[in-house]
């Protein structure tokens, strides 16, 4: 029989990219092959987003474009065959079997959590079952080893902590497609992290939608490391693995205790970044919101950061036109952004989603006031990015180099501790090392200099 090739494409946050990493794992130890076009491919998998409508109209774009593809390709070489097509992720888990509904070429549905039985579903679907839904539990004894050949960029690891959300914000679909909060055992998390150093990777990121709500169930691996919060002391364990580089994301302002930052102060390897998602700046819209914090919780917490020697970049995430933001409730956002001093932010535009609090609220920010505003604010993130890397020109940072630049041939790029761009004139060989660059140009997102 032969080798059975598998495509997925991934869209949305850095868990489904890392569940992906995972998925393309297992497959290739199952005796798949993983390939890097849909052309020729057995089995296409779509791992999805559902946080905005915008991404989930991807979705079922993407399965059109597919199957055109493949009807190409049937009537160029009429011994081709179409692919099996599986959907994976958020939409799966809360769309379920209303999919094959939705869309006659979708062979079978993995919600997030049955991601690990990807292999089983593709076997059954040759066996001959039709329309398999699975939005089951992790298996017992779940993998969370990657593959080095499967990780986005070789010298970095995204390495969960914690799965779910509690939170329930109004406007988010998330606790409903990723389910309750669940903490990996921190044991298992540094024995992970002592494995990837050993393995060579310089940069891990624990992921999770929350980190800093982390709470695992036993003590085992944090007994020597002492902090304000369970979270805080993963970060002190981790750091002691010696790894060279440590950042995380996400962080959720109402459980961001200041200890974290304490932490960052003890540690070198903890890097100079904070994402902490605000969403907005005014008090009435985050109260709508249900965040748990106010604007001026976030802010205290924003001046521990700016208070630490190590110079820690802030960046954010903010929602435009949340049901009822008045023109006075943005003016406050824009203020907010001018104190805090991002070095960059994620906007969005509110998206209502099905069978969140916020979908029963009239959506009544029209969508040319949620564009003026997306552009108003863009504009105010942009500036102050501007004023923050001036702070670096003329000064040598130390940068992983991940990648060749996708512009330019001769530069090579990567991150700083803050996690800003960095591309710069340099060789191949240097992937995977972290060098010297003193900056001499900042553009949007991205600082140039050379290596010295
Ligand atoms: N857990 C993180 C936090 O609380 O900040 C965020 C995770 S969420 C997947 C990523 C971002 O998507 C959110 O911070 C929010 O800005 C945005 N988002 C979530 N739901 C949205 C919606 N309905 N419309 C627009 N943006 C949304
Ligand atoms: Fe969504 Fe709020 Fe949970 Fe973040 S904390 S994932 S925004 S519900």
């Amino acid at each position: 029989m032969s080798v059975k090739k598998v495509y997925m494409e991934t869209f949305g946050c850095q868990m489904n990219v890392s569940d992906s990493e995972r998925v393309a794992t297992l497959l290739e130890t199952k005796g798949f092959q993983m390939t890097t076009s849909e052309v020729g491919a057995d089995v296409v998998l779509l791992n999805t987003c559902s946080v905005r409508e915008k991404a989930e109209h991807k979705l079922y774009t993407r399965i059109g474009q597919i199957r055109k593809s493949s009807a190409d390709n049937f009537n160029n070489s009429p011994n081709s065959k179409k692919p099996v097509i599986g959907i994976l992720g958020c939409v799966a888990q809360l769309e379920g079997e209303t999919l094959f509904k939705r869309d006659q070429g979708i062979d079978f549905v993995l919600g997030t959590r049955a991601v690990g039985r990807v292999s089983e579903a593709i076997e059954k679907f040759f066996d001959g079952q039709k329309n398999l839904v699975d939005l089951g539990e992790r298996e017992f004894g779940y993998d969370w080893t990657v593959a080095d050949s499967q990780r986005q960029f070789p010298f970095v690891a995204f390495v969960p902590i914690i799965e779910g959300c509690n939170k329930f914000c109004t406007y988010c679909i998330v606790p409903f497609s990723r389910g309750r909060e669940k903490s990996l055992a921190a044991s298992d998390i540094i024995r992970n992290v002592l494995k990837l150093r050993h393995e060579g990777i310089r940069e891990v990121h624990l992921i999770g939608q929350n980190v800093n709500s982390y709470r695992p169930q036993f003590d085992s691996g944090l007994e020597k490391f002492t902090g304000a919060t369970a979270f805080s002391r993963l970060l002190r364990a981790v750091a002691a693995t010696g790894i060279e580089r440590i950042k995380f994301t996400t962080s959720f302002p109402r459980d961001f205790h200041t200890d974290i930052v304490s932490a960052i102060d003890e540690h070198e390897n903890l890097c100079n970044w904070v994402h902490l998602p605000v969403q907005s700046g005014s008090n009435t819209i985050l109260r709508a919101m249900r965040r748990g914090h106010t604007i001026e919780s976030y802010m205290s917490r924003v001046d521990k950061i700016k208070a630490s020697p190590r110079n820690i970049s802030l960046t954010t995430d903010i929602i435009v036109g949340f049901p009822n933001e008045t023109e006075q409730d943005f003016v406050e956002t824009l203020k907010m952004v001018e104190y805090c001093q991002f070095t960059s932010a994620y906007i969005f535009k509110y998206s209502p989603r099905q069978g969140t609090p916020a979908f029963e609220m009239s959506d009544n920010v029209s969508a040319k006031e949620k564009s003026v505003r997306f552009l108003e604010l863009e504009k105010a993130v942009k500036n102050n990015q501007q004023k923050v890397f001036q702070n670096y020109l003329n000064k040598t940072v130390k940068v992983l180099v991940e990648k060749n630049s996708n512009k330019n041939m001769a530069q090579i790029s990567g991150h700083t501790t803050c996690q800003t761009v960095v591309n710069f004139e340099g060789s191949s060989e240097l992937l995977g090392k972290i060098v010297n660059v003193e900056i001499l140009e900042a553009k949007a997102n991205t600082l140039y200099g050379k290596i010295c």
